[in-house]
């Protein structure tokens, strides 16, 4: 055996092995991730424990939200933003501990960064209901930079709340706009979306309504926001204003429209961003 090895093996030409093996490294890099590709990252959004089953149980979120997890544990995205309406009833224990228990399954290498809907904070938030927030998660906005672009996440339940957390919001949000004047382009998350149609479409409990809505876009185009991810809807959306794309992503949850239960996959590349929304159980 051994003698004839070592006569096959200079019949493989070191031309032909060199060719082989570059195609086979070319072929796993763009199979594995594109080699292009700055970072990836995954957008959950109202998993809502306790709605299914009218906050009697939260068997089915539990189940839902299990399943997206394991599935983005396999897709290995640089982080996670979960975009708010974590939990039906906000003061439900079982739900958050639920909540918890299954974010808690996210792989330890992947960040989670989170902001409040309105049942984690209520529709018009208080500073009771902010303070109540805060015992349970550490955070209700960020802002942080990848491969230098900005990534902000706010808590739009505050707009219009009147309280004075709402104005430090806008006054923090001009802040970290101007301050990454640098970046190659930025993206902002909010758990409302601020429209699902049209800038213009009449006030409704699935947007934020004007004329704040007005305000925060100007502010977003001025500072060079391209993508703006939204929950809310339980359904998915797509709609644009003047060169940003507003994405609103269906529910891990409940669903309201047409969409199946799932999350939506971002790829940021340096002169693009791509995103597909993928249904539970049935990525590829
Ligand atoms: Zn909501």
């Amino acid at each position: 055996m051994l003698n004839l090895f070592l006569i096959t093996a200079p019949m493989i030409s070191t031309k032909k092995l060199v060719i082989f093996l570059t195609i086979l490294l070319f072929t796993t890099q763009v199979w594995a991730k594109s080699p292009r590709a700055l970072f990836s990252f995954i957008q959950l959004t109202d998993m809502q424990m306790g709605m299914i089953a009218n906050n009697t149980n939260s068997d089915e979120e539990i189940r839902l939200y299990t399943l997206a997890i394991n599935q983005v544990n396999k897709l290995k995205p640089n982080f996670v933003v979960i975009t708010g309406d974590l939990v039906n009833n906000r003061t439900d224990s079982s739900q958050l501990k639920a909540f918890k228990q299954i974010t808690s399954l996210i792989n330890k290498k992947i960040p989670v960064y989170i902001i409040p809907g309105n049942h984690d904070v209520g529709s018009k938030p208080t500073s009771e209901t902010m303070n109540f927030y805060f015992n349970n998660y550490p955070i209700d906005k960020f802002s942080f930079t990848s491969k230098n672009v900005q990534l902000i996440g706010i808590n739009s339940s505050l707009i219009n709340s009147g309280i004075a957390a709402e104005n430090d919001q806008w006054e923090w949000l001009k802040k970290v706009l101007a301050e990454n004047s640098n970046a190659i382009r930025k993206i902002l998350f909010t758990h409302h979306p601020f429209f699902t149609t049209n800038i213009n479409e009449k006030d409704s409990y699935s947007n934020i309504p004007q004329p704040k809505r007005q305000e925060y876009m100007e502010l977003l185009k001025a500072n060079g926001v391209v993508k703006i991810f939204a929950g809310h809807y339980h359904n998915n959306a797509i709609a644009k204003y003047d060169g940003i794309e507003m994405i609103t992503t269906s529910a891990v949850g409940k669903q309201l429209g047409k969409a199946k239960s799932g999350f939506r996959v971002v790829t940021v590349y340096k002169d693009s961003i791509v995103h597909r929304y993928v249904e539970i159980n049935s990525f590829h």
